[in-house]
């Protein structure tokens, strides 16, 4: 049976104009006409399953960054060095179902042990559990000790990290995770020097490419993003640009951030994460590189207005950044770098679907495409906010929320 969704308006995540009064139409998981109320064609008498709502049709939202088997909770850390796989296992069903219920219907997690991350995968695609459609790293690449050691593949020099690569597409990844500085969730790794060098990097890079895959790499320290930019890593993640002097603050340069527009290079600069306790009406902030939010937002509004494409990564699994967290990554970039609703939607739809290679299939909403949708309450081309009001969501072209009740 046909799939008939109607709405005040359709946001189709290019950026283009709303459509007022919109009708879209799914079948066999596709989506089939976007169109007008008045302009939908249907047989006459011809049974169809409708969905209104007072609100908006807009792309299944894209999260660019979780860590399926981490807890959100304060003491992750130490969840994270004492559990059993099973128990990651199932903390990662539940993330996925949190994820999913929240307008979620693509995830890409850059970093969980491989014994979880596949057989999670397959799971959602078998239909036994509930979740995004999902793109997984399995364990992060990383040096002996290095950020992120305790679930990641342990690779120092280039042969290392060029079998690292491999063993991870062998296992099915669809992305590849590399550390390439230290990181705050992993004790004593130096969060404002590289890790690798960028012949590394560039191994990496033109490994996963020869096997049509993506490297993204953490990197806190500017040392990290210059040498990631430089090796041509195609996703930074968080780009923090941290001095290598511990009385200085960031590093920011200029013209790297022109030679990764320059590029094409994605960031993910992960910048909802350590505002979530004050996005929730508690008084700390703070984390890796935020000891300035001014400062730092202030650099990312120039990066992008130097043209370096942004996506949208929670980090969720990280303290505080649950899976359901979603719709607070586009509201900061509105409400802390200053960018429109619209372009907060695109970033979180169109240009993260691109990052991932998936462009012909997610991300906007056209003839053809998969029926990956959200319906929301309220205009968020507008507010921003009103990307958190998911009425239904319906995932591959399954309703999986119909009108504020889930049905899985
Ligand atoms: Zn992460």
């Amino acid at each position: 049976m046909k799939l008939v969704l109607k709405a005040d308006r359709l946001i189709d995540g290019t950026g283009a104009e709303p459509i007022s009064n919109a009708a879209l139409v799914a079948e066999d998981g596709r989506i089939t006409q976007i169109t007008t109320q008045d302009q939908l064609q249907l047989a006459p008498g011809e049974k169809v399953d409708e969905i209104s709502v007072s609100g908006s049709i807009m792309p299944g939202y894209i999260e660019m960054h979780s860590h399926m088997h981490c807890s959100s909770e304060l003491d992750a850390y130490r969840q994270i060095t004492t559990e059993s796989n099973e128990i990651f296992t199932m903390r990662s069903v539940k993330a996925m179902r949190a994820a999913l219920s929240s307008g979620v219907t693509t995830m890409r997690d850059l970093g969980a042990r491989n014994e979880v991350a596949f057989p999670i995968k397959q799971a959602i695609e078998d239909g036994i559990i509930a979740g995004p459609r999902l793109i997984v790293t399995g364990t992060p690449i990383t040096t002996t000790g290095g950020h992120c050691n305790m679930f990641g593949t342990e690779a120092n020099t280039e042969e290392e990290v060029v079998a690292a690569v491999r063993q991870q597409f062998k296992l099915g990844a669809g992305y590849i995770k590399v550390m390439s500085t230290g990181g705050a969730f992993t004790p004593g790794t130096n969060v404002r020097a590289a890790q690798y060098p960028v012949s590394t990097l560039k191994a990496a890079v033109k490994d996963a490419e020869r096997l049509n895959l993506r490297v993204a790499a953490h990197c806190h320290a500017a040392a990290g993003v210059r040498n990631c930019v430089e090796a041509g890593v195609h996703n930074l993640i968080h780009s923090s640009w941290l001095h290598d002097d511990p009385t200085k603050l960031y590093d920011y340069d200029t013209g790297v951030a022109d030679e990764m527009a320059a590029k094409g290079i994605f960031v993910d600069p992960t910048l909802a994460l350590i505002h979530l306790n004050e996005l929730r009406g508690r008084a700390r902030e703070g984390g890796a590189g935020m000891q300035d939010p001014v400062r730092r937002f202030e650099i990312l509004r120039d990066m992008w207005d130097r043209g370096v494409k942004f996506v949208t990564g929670m980090d969720s699994g990280m303290v505080n950044a649950h899976f359901d967290d979603f719709a607070y990554i586009p509201q900061v970039m509105v409400e802390r770098m200053g960018i429109t609703p619209m372009e907060a939607i695109v970033c979180s739809t169109k240009t993260s679907a691109e990052c991932l290679g998936l462009e012909a299939e997610i991300g906007t909403l056209e003839v053809g495409k998969s029926a990956d949708i959200v319906m929301v309450e309220g205009n968020p081309a507008a507010d921003i906010k009103a990307m958190h009001n998911v009425d239904s969501i319906i995932r591959q072209g399954e309703v999986v929320k119909r009108q504020g009740e889930l049905l899985f």
